[in-house]
């Protein structure tokens, strides 16, 4: 089943304690695209990039099979930068540089043949213009997931509130839950974001696993425990295209297959921090991808009789 994907496509420069990068490629829609690429090869990007962005790296989506006929290219202008540096514990990051260049004027233009996809996700870009993309597909799509930042809270808070109400899933990390809600209890912070309109709420807890909330559903998939962790940069993206690519591929939007989109999502988030950038998200094999979403599964699963 097609799916959409709108959001940034980046140029990333990025500190953690274990080493710092030079612009390299980076931006929401990229990790999204490349995750959910081994899910669907139904994956329509819309984007900006401007005249600076490298061929290969458009040539890199592309072999992935990400249709591309959707990314704009400014040739006169410069491409979106973002830098950030982590603390020790890379639960933390502080933004350093967001210099929003092509995405300041983004127009988002939907060719012809993404029209009537079934599932939309729109990642990381400015309120006002995701919005715009689910009003420029001619029918909802089945399942519109939505990813945001602080960034947009804090200088786009109402026209935010207007998209999130638009959607069906709103997945945030829990620093943005409690942002967003003004609650710190995470349970609480769902309720109150899902009162804004989106029927479920995926919580990002880094290493700390990810929360999917619906009404009185709760469920939860943990992180895999691992032992190098180098770059977290992209990791809530990719575990984003990964839940959804699974629901397109699967083409169950039921609380119980988003348990698996979520376990799913996890193991690929589980792949991006192990290198730098999208460097672990090229050329993944199927049977790595089973072989990481099993130790997940084993990670969680017990066979328990209750005590009287
Ligand atoms: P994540 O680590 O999942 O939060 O995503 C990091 C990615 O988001 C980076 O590749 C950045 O290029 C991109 N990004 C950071 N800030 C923004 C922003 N304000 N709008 C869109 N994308 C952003």
């Amino acid at each position: 089943m097609s799916l959409t994907v709108v959001g940034s496509v980046a140029f990333d420069a990025i500190e953690t304690p274990f080493g710092k990068t030079d612009k390299i490629i980076g931006g929401a829609a990229t990790y999204i695209s490349l995750a959910s690429s081994y899910f669907t090869k139904d994956v329509n990007l819309v984007a900006v990039v401007g005249g600076d962005f490298p061929k290969s790296d458009i040539q890199l989506l592309q072999d992935h099979s990400v249709n591309t006929e959707g990314l704009q290219i400014k040739e006169d202008e410069k491409s979106f930068f973002w830098s950030g540096k982590y603390h020790y514990d890379l639960n933390s990051r502080d933004t350093l540089v967001t210099e929003l260049n092509v995405l300041e004027h983004f127009d988002p233009i939907i060719p012809d043949s993404y029209q009537g996809c079934e599932f939309l996700m729109l990642g990381n870009l400015s309120p006002q213009v995701q919005k715009l993309t689910i009003e420029r597909l001619k029918e909802r799509p089945k399942l519109i997931v939505m990813d945001t930042m602080n960034f947009w809270m804090d200088i786009a808070l109402e026209p935010l509130k207007e998209t999130i109400a638009m959607v069906d899933v709103l997945c945030i990390n829990d620093e943005e839950a409690r942002q967003l809600s003004g609650e710190h209890s995470l349970a609480k912070a769902a309720k109150v974001i899902s009162a804004m309109g989106p029927k479920y709420v995926i919580i990002k807890k880094g290493e700390h696993g990810a929360l999917l909330v619906s009404g009185n559903e709760l469920f939860y998939a943990p992180a895999l425990p691992l032992e190098d962790v180098y770059d977290p940069t992209g990791a809530g993206d990719t575990f984003a295209g990964g839940f959804i690519g699974y629901l397109a591929q699967t083409k169950d939007i039921s609380f119980d297959n988003m348990k698996r989109a979520l376990i799913y999502g996890s193991a690929m988030a589980s792949f991006c921090v192990q290198k730098f950038g999208t460097e672990q998200l090229v050329g993944l094999e199927h049977s790595e991808i089973q072989e990481r979403a099993q130790k997940f599964i084993d990670l969680v699963q017990v066979e328990i009789e209750l005590v009287s």
